[in-house]
Formats: structure tokens, C-alpha cells, sequence
């Protein structure tokens, strides 16, 4: 007999995967810099530990725990856009609030759907629908950004919220 240690990141990155987000490891921030140990890093704790990067990403439960099991501490990748069907706007501080006010009072209120607070502003989510909606930085507003990879460990009531998130009326 033993007791069962369960990493609390594979469990969330195997609930992300059940509910259909194809994740990826990540290195995490380690000691003030990053786990791959360039001290020049740019994405400390955001860019992908797999050689094909967000390639990689999958929903596949035995990747995924053999992936925590060689990297217990690697931080969640979750991709968007292509095979997650879903896509993030990056609402960035003050102009990002005021550029998305400015989106709601022309095309109209945006329908309620994932949120995730962040260190300047928030994350929506959204439903791609089948469209195709491409990286872009500042082109739907001043401090928004659309982003193809997001990372970081959620809630599994967002990750349950972002399932259900409803598409995005008048996204370009
Ligand atoms: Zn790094």
C-alpha cells in the first residue's frame, strides 16, 4: 500500500484535456529566471518544453502524463485556435478596457464567456466557430491582443467556461 501523490498540474491539465483543450508543458519560472536555463530567456515561464511547441499540444491523457511525469513542475500551455476550436483576446491595462468599450458600443455587447483575471487587465475567451482567427496584436484595438498560445494554470470552473463560451459577434 502507498499513498497516491497526484501533481495538482497534471490533474489540471488532464481536466483541461477532457474537456477538449489541447495542452502542452511549459517551462516555469525558476529562481527569478527560467526552467530552461537561458539566462537571456525572453518568455521566462511561457514558452513550450516540446520541440514542435504548441505543435505538440494535445489532448491525449498518456502524453500528457508522461509529460508531467518527466517535467512535474512544467506549467500549463494551453492551445488555442486551430485544434481547441477556442481563441483568446488579451485585454491589456487601460487602453484595452477603453478599446474594448469601444468594440461594445459598435458591434453591441459582447456575450458572456471566459474570463481570466490577469496581471494588467483580462483574458476572454472565445469560440472560433470554425473560423480562422490569427494571431494579432493591437489590430482589433490599442491593447488588445489575439493570441494563439496562452499558458498558465486555471480554475477548472474557467476551464468549464470556456467550454461553454459562446462565439464572439463581430470579431473580424
Ligand atoms: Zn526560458
Amino acid at each position: 500500500m502507498g499513498i497516491r501523490i497526484v501533481n495538482p498540474l497534471l490533474h489540471q491539465a488532464l481536466k483541461y484535456a477532457a474537456a477538449g483543450l489541447p495542452v502542452l508543458p511549459l517551462y516555469e519560472p525558476r529562481n527569478g529566471g527560467c526552467a530552461c536555463g537561458d539566462p537571456q530567456c525572453k518568455r521566462p515561464g511561457k514558452h513550450p518544453r516540446t520541440r514542435n511547441g504548441v505543435r505538440d499540444a494535445t489532448t491525449d491523457r498518456e502524453t500528457i502524463n508522461r509529460w508531467w511525469r518527466e517535467s512535474p513542475g512544467a506549467n500549463i500551455g494551453i492551445e488555442t485556435g486551430g485544434k481547441s476550436g477556442i481563441f483568446v483576446v488579451d485585454v491589456d491595462g487601460l487602453p484595452g478596457r477603453q478599446s474594448l468599450r469601444r468594440i461594445e458600443v459598435e458591434k453591441g455587447t459582447l456575450p458572456p464567456t471566459g474570463k481570466v483575471l490577469t496581471g494588467r487587465g483580462c483574458q476572454l475567451y472565445f469560440r472560433t466557430l470554425g473560423r480562422r482567427i490569427s494571431n494579432s496584436a493591437g489590430q482589433l484595438g490599442k491593447g488588445l491582443d489575439v493570441r494563439g498560445l496562452i499558458m498558465g494554470q486555471f480554475g477548472g470552473e474557467q476551464a468549464r467556461r470556456v467550454v461553454q463560451g459562446s462565439g464572439m459577434s463581430g470579431a473580424p
